[in-house]
């Protein structure tokens, strides 16, 4: 990186819309994200959209699999 024309990276605490926070670094002080390795579904393995109903799905029913 070139000096002076990049922004100096500094702590940035990072909060989550699921109450977790934690730092990493960034540009700037703060930031907020919906997703972090504490909920996203593949970190807690829990499938949040889960069951939309496929072709599959669709297929199965429509037979009654
Ligand atoms: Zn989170």
């Amino acid at each position: 990186m070139k000096e002076g024309i990049h922004p100096d990276y500094k702590e940035c605490k990072v909060t989550c819309a699921c109450g977790n926070t934690f730092t990493t670094l960034s540009n700037t002080d703060t930031m907020r994200v919906e997703v972090c390795s504490e909920c996203h579904p593949f970190f807690t393995g829990q499938q949040k959209f889960a069951n939309r109903g496929g072709r599959v799905e669709k297929f199965k029913n429509k037979y009654n699999l």
